[in-house]
């Protein structure tokens, strides 16, 4: 088969992992080496079908031995399959990054015949394109489940970012739709590459000519909307992955039918407005100090469509707010739907010379159309509404005619005829 035809095949099925993301590897090309890996990342962005910008995304083979219900290599799934050669694949990053068509390699794979041979294949891959190519850039690959760990701690000490994809977030899930895939041979490799990851990072701490272990850290995938799993579930999860296993990013991505199954939900389109939603609480978790079990609970154990999750939070507690903006300790005010986290330590700042007002937030890049009804300046609250949960609801949910219509995020969208902007741009900066 042609290579050409090979890369058509094997980039055409990588399009369903979205765990690619570059940010958190720092390192400067050396003497007769190619390329830098740059702290401030390569790709931040995804095309509408999911395909990140500027990395080559490939799998190594899309022949696989198993039958997820939900994957399109599925063994069961007729479709045209093909593998690359180690030497193939480094051959097309070289060539690819000397163009300047691409920043990094995304590596990833179906499982053939099994999980050792497909973990080697990986290794001999970067390894070639380290060792031999010397390529400096940016590489994330996929650790196989069940494979010998020996295999994933060696390509550990090459690459930049390192995923296990978790897929379905509870082992009934896993049995109704991947039976093959065990539960604890996802979460073995994760808490072995986490401890290896902060081990490493002390060691070096030391001394710096210790190896580097992943550097730009361990990401998964969970697959939303495959199964009933609430957002609840999925969200406690991931708090779990973060605290435990050292995850830097968990990537929601809404399950795509690509078949019908009787296991399967009958969707019509993916739940790209869930994906959304959990994508906006993940921030939450990260960098604004709340805990799952805040913002959703058994009895309301999904996300609201219409509110943000914060907006949301803010409605169920108002007895917190509203909160003075020229007292309030920095924790509370990120508690506040419309600031973020810039727009929070600018208040703290700006605030030491002067007491702030309706304008100064403004200027400071507070969404005043969300925090108005959660704050006070000088004491005054601008609100202009009863300081009611129904009619503060009613005003949050008010959106301009025409934009009530929620689509995953693209580079060449037209934000304006899509999202509401704030709340579109959010799921990208972190700021709600
Ligand atoms: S093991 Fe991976 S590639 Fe194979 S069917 Fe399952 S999800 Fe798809």
């Amino acid at each position: 088969m042609e290579l050409v035809e090979k890369l058509s095949i094997l980039s055409a099925a990588a399009k369903y992992d979205v765990s690619c993301s570059s940010s958190g590897s720092n390192r400067k090309n050396k003497p007769g080496g190619l390329g830098n890996a740059a702290a401030s990342g390569i790709c931040h962005s995804w095309s509408q079908d999911g395909r990140c910008i500027s990395l080559l995304k490939i799998l190594q083979t899309n022949y696989c031995v198993y039958d997820c219900a939900y994957c399109v290599n599925r063994v069961s799934n007729d479709l045209p399959r093909a593998t690359f050669t180690p030497e193939e694949v480094a051959d097309l990053t070289i060539n690819f990054y000397r163009r300047n068509y691409i920043e990094g390699l995304f590596l990833s794979s179906a499982i053939w015949p099994n999980p050792n041979q497909t973990m080697e294949a990986l290794l001999r891959t970067v390894k070639l394109l380290r060792n031999q190519h010397r390529f400096n850039g940016y590489i994330h690959v996929k650790a196989i489940p069940g494979a010998d760990w020996r295999l994933i701690a060696e390509t550990g000490t090459l690459v930049d970012r390192m995923s296990v994809n978790i897929e379905l977030p509870t082992s009934e899930s896993l049995k109704l739709l991947a039976p093959q895939k065990k539960r604890d041979n996802i979460l073995q490799p994760m808490k072995l590459i986490g401890s290896q990851i902060v081990e490493t990072q002390e060691e070096r701490k030391r001394s710096r000519k210790v190896p580097s272990f992943v550097p730009a850290g361990q990401s998964t995938q969970l697959i939303i909307g495959a199964t009933p799993d609430t957002d609840l579930r999925i969200l406690q999860l991931a708090e779990s992955l973060y605290r435990q296993v050292h995850l830097k990013r968990v990537y929601y991505s809404a399950y795509v039918p690509v078949s019908t199954n009787p296991r399967l939900p009958a969707l019509a389109a993916p739940p790209l407005h869930r994906e959304h939603r959990l994508y906006q609480a993940d921030w939450l978790l990260r960098f604004y100090g709340f805990e799952a079990k805040e913002l959703l609970n058994e009895a309301n154990p999904n996300f609201h469509l219409q509110l943000d999750p914060k907006s949301d939070w803010a409605l169920r507690n108002l007895h917190m707010f509203p909160l003075e903006v020229n007292k309030a300790d920095y924790r509370f005010l990120l508690r506040v739907p419309g600031i973020g986290v810039r727009s929070a330590q600018r208040i703290i700042t700006a605030r030491r010379f002067h007491s702030l007002d309706f304008t100064d937030l403004q200027k400071m890049g507070v969404v005043m159309k969300r925090a108005r009804y959660f704050l006070t300046c000088k004491g005054k609250y601008y609100g202009q509404v009863p300081y009611r949960e129904e009619t503060i609801k009613e005003q949050l949910l008010a959106q301009p005619k025409g934009k009530e219509n929620f689509t995953q995020l693209s580079l060449f969208s037209d934000f304006d005829n899509q999202y509401p902007v704030q709340d579109a741009i959010s799921s990208i900066t972190g700021e709600l």
